[in-house]
């Protein structure tokens, strides 16, 4: 993918209320923000679970982004999920476009959305699908790339959880590193609003969004957050919002004190041996479990035995508990493991 790495400052900011609700509450949140903010976030076409909610003002708040444009020098972004509303936003002068969750989800979105860009030079956000593929969301970039977007960067907003005890979308940091990976000069930036659903947590998954080294946040900001029309629990007020950013520890990835480099290093060679240590364990228990596929193979005993998957991890966890683990890492862990191990012996099975 051809990719440009537009964003030239870290940490880029994209902040702005939910939705565009009047003239007036654009421009006093733009007056409040401008000088902190980099790009003016806010939707005009609001994608809703229900009818009922407000669903935002549609065209007319291009015009209300285009004088917030102009009286503040901001840069506007707005969402666009048809290409009815691309030609609008070109139409308007909106600066830079996103494409939400629930349209990423859909290429066929996607696709429409970048044939409306074919031959248009104009930054686009692509946020995260709203289930954890990778694939799809890489596969968005590569539509828009296609169609000659190269100023493209992504958005972490988290991903949907049924229960929502503790975020309304969960983020699973590993995915914008793994996309880190895949493609390496794309700018990831985190919406931290969309992940917490509520103000107090927005200041927490910056800070661990700025120690993977991600590029910047897309931050909900309201003058009058308990009034806004959309996402009411999840805006910060421009004044909590200076105060995160001139908070954020921005750690350093390289290291340039040799003091703290060999310290590192020591650090890190302790825990090198620990992993190759797990790894030989994970060597050891495959012998056993080669052994025990061979025995039930003998005797003619099924692989899985559900009493038996319950009660390793009934008693993973509560060694783990004893020595304070996190008792959703051990069950996640033993979960691999066994589904390794039902593997191995299904293969003995079959090919012994
Ligand atoms: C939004 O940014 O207001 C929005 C609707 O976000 P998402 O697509 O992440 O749900
Ligand atoms: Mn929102």
């Amino acid at each position: 993918m051809n990719i440009t790495n537009f964003i030239n400052n870290k940490p880029y900011i994209v902040a702005g209320p939910c939705s565009v609700e009047s003239e007036s509450q654009v421009l006093a949140i733009a007056r409040s923000i401008h000088e902190i903010t980099n790009v003016f976030r806010a939707g005009v076409w609001k994608p809703r679970t229900s009818p009922t909610s407000f669903e935002g003002v549609g065209e007319k708040g291009l015009k209300w982004l285009s004088k917030v444009k102009r009286d503040y020098s901001l840069k506007v972004a707005t969402e666009v999920a048809t290409a009815k509303h691309v030609d609008l936003c070109l139409k308007h002068e909106i600066d830079i476009l996103w494409i939400g969750a629930r349209t990423t989800v859909n290429p066929f979105y996607v696709q429409e959305i970048a044939e409306a860009l074919k031959g248009v030079k104009i930054p686009v956000f692509v946020k995260n699908p709203i289930h954890p593929d990778l694939g799809l969301w890489i596969g968005a970039f590569e539509r828009l790339n296609k169609s000659g977007i190269c100023d493209l960067a992504a958005v972490h907003r988290g991903f949907y959880n049924y229960d929502k005890l503790i975020f309304r979308n969960d983020p699973k940091w590993e995915i914008p590193i793994k996309l880190k990976e895949k493609i390496k000069n794309m700018p990831i930036i985190c919406d931290p609003s969309h992940i917490a659903g509520k103000a107090n947590l927005v200041e927490d998954i910056c800070q661990t969004a700025m120690d993977i080294n991600l590029d910047g946040f897309m931050i909900e900001t309201h003058t009058n957050p308990s009034l806004a029309l959309s996402d009411v629990e999840q805006q910060i007020t421009p004044e909590r919002l200076k105060n995160l950013v001139g908070h954020l520890i921005l750690r350093r990835e390289g290291l340039n004190n040799e003091d703290v480099k060999m310290k590192l290093t020591a650090m890190r060679e302790r825990i090198d041996v620990f992993d190759l240590k797990i790894v030989e364990l994970l060597k050891e228990r495959q012998d056993a479990v080669e052994e025990i596929a061979l025995f039930k193979k003998e005797n003619d005993l099924t692989i899985f035995q559900l009493q038996r998957w319950y009660d390793i991890l009934r008693t993973r966890k509560e060694k783990g508990k004893d020595l304070e683990i996190d008792e959703k890492m051990i069950s996640e862990l033993f979960s691999l493991i066994h589904k390794y191990s039902i593997l191995i012996q299904t293969n003995i099975m079959r090919n012994t």
